[in-house]
């Protein structure tokens, strides 16, 4: 494709993007299309000859929209948001055309030096202690990984790195493998279920040996059980820990979550962060979907405590009109994970090296994309005051929402909106729930996944568009009502 066809080509883009966006309230959020719709629609081999351009525009309607899940469709309730913003998505056309590889500061160097100062713009509008921030001249800074389980699996590492230093030079050990099968980690719930599920999908392998020595590299992890809001209490970390050291083993690392995804519960963290320092275990806060609210000064007393923690890691991808991939952790000492990463081969070495960050030894891949630049756009073309003004939206529509349910007395709250979440079920039973949800879900018009604590199986309505508006809240509502009708009727 020369150049001259691209400017149409990309014009011809953004025009149908912004047509897209702008419509995206009349599409049906659910697709309805069967498993196998695709694969008919289009030739079973790449074309030997070019086509145009044209031809696949045209295509897009015909084959991709039919079996698109519209997450930007203001009735969209579903998970957490991802997020969609222009500035995001222009920011990711320069950076896919610059297309550098920033593992090494000399690779790109503006690939490196606006990410290290992007994490201290982000770390300053979260009010993160200035010990992350690489602008604070300390050891602390921030960097760009893929995902906040990576972020988890990271901060992991070099909580592991730190603690076989630090026994190996307290006694000596026959091998490294004597260390490691004695580490633990300690987190609430429904992280650990995400990881869980990851290391299973990974290792394919039965749910089993999640708990038992051969997870992780050898570390067992420990769910500390949370109290009647499901949140961890320093009470509760303090008692597992101290059963765990009385056998011998050597706690290590303990996740806290700010946000947890079944219920944005918050683990209370002003708690978990003494025990932590008593204990010399690692802390990293994990704060995917809710960090972002912590650019309100208003909701920073649910991060009370983050000063004892070593890792911090939020999503600006799920809150904060920054698109995918791009989730943000901060170190305070990120020579741990330097460690654990260390790659140093000839070809990717520099005059340079030591000076500034080399972010390959920062996360698990070698390669990394020019991040930084949405994070750029977006903070320089919204503004603080307007990113706060829409996460302060979000969430007084979840209240609106969460007052509408409130005012119907079949209906239940099965857990507190603190954020842009409401957790709510019909009265009763877990399977009337199930069904209901089936009929909203497979009526397409809002979509909504459930979740389940203990034995108490919910749905979720997540503010996550930013085209929501009060007027699609009260319609989900009404749609939600609706089939609340129809599955009574059906069962009178
Ligand atoms: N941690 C929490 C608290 C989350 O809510 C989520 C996803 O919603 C994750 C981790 C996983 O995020 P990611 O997809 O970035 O790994």
């Amino acid at each position: 494709m020369d150049h001259s066809t691209f400017r149409d080509f990309s014009k011809a883009m953004a025009d149908y993007i912004a047509e897209y966006l702008e419509n995206i309230r009349d599409r049906r959020v659910l697709p309805s299309v069967q498993p196998g719709y695709l694969r008919p629609l289009i030739p079973n081999a790449a074309p030997e000859t070019a086509e145009q351009w044209t031809d696949v525009m045209k295509d897009i309607e015909r084959v991709i929209m039919p079996g698109v899940t519209h997450w930007h469709s203001p009735r969209f309730h579903a998970y957490y948001p991802t997020a969609n913003s222009y500035p995001a998505i222009v920011a990711d056309m320069l950076s896919d055309a610059i297309a550098c590889i920033g593992f090494t500061w000399i690779a790109s160097p503006a690939c490196t030096e606006l990410e290290d100062v992007m994490l201290d713009w982000l770390g300053k509008l979260l009010g993160l202690p200035k010990e992350f921030l690489a602008c604070s001249g300390g050891k602390g800074g921030g960097v760009i990984q893929g995902s906040a389980s990576e972020a988890t699996l990271v901060a992991l590492l070099g909580a592991k790195s730190k603690i076989m230093t630090e026994e190996k030079e307290k006694r000596s050990y026959a091998d490294d493998y004597e260390i490691v099968k004695k580490l633990v980690a300690y987190t609430s719930g429904e992280l650990a279920l995400t990881i869980l599920m990851e290391g299973y999908s990974l290792s394919n392998k039965p749910i089993l040996p999640f708990n038992g020595p051969d997870f992780w590299g050898g570390v067992q992890f420990r769910m500390v059980p949370v109290d009647d809001k499901h949140r961890m209490q320093g009470a509760a970390l303090k008692a597992a820990i101290k059963k765990d050291r009385e056998a011998g083993l050597i706690p290590f690392y303990v996740v806290a979550t700010l946000g947890t995804t079944s219920s944005c519960a918050f683990d209370n963290l002003a708690e978990i962060g003494p025990v932590c320092q008593e204990e010399k275990v690692w802390l990293h806060v994990d704060a995917a979907y809710a960090g972002s609210a912590f650019i309100c000064p208003e909701y920073r007393y649910l991060m009370e405590g983050v000063e004892y923690a070593d890792s911090f890691n939020f999503n600006p991808h799920k809150w904060l009109l920054v698109t995918f991939d791009c989730s943000a952790m901060w170190l305070k000492d990120p020579s741990w994970i330097v460690n654990a990463f260390n790659v140093d081969p000839l070809y990717l070495k520099h005059d340079l090296q030591g000076s500034v960050p080399d972010y390959r030894h920062w996360q698990i891949p070698l390669g990394r994309r020019f991040r930084s630049l949405k994070i750029w756009f977006v903070l320089r073309l919204y503004g603080a005051e307007n990113l706060r003004a829409h996460i302060r939206k979000h969430i007084s529509l979840a209240h609106e929402f969460e007052q509408m349910v409130l005012a119907d007395s079949r209906f239940e709250l099965a857990a507190d909106v603190i954020m842009a979440l409401v957790c709510f079920r019909l009265k009763g039973s877990n399977e009337d729930n199930e069904l209901l949800l089936k009929m909203i879900n497979g009526n397409g018009r809002i979509h909504l996944v459930p979740s389940k604590i203990g034995t108490t199986y919910f749905l979720r309505m997540a503010v996550c568009s930013r085209y929501t508006e009060s007027q699609d809240i009260q319609e989900s509502w009404k749609e939600v009502q609706a089939m609340a009708d129809r599955l009574q009727a059906e069962k009178a």
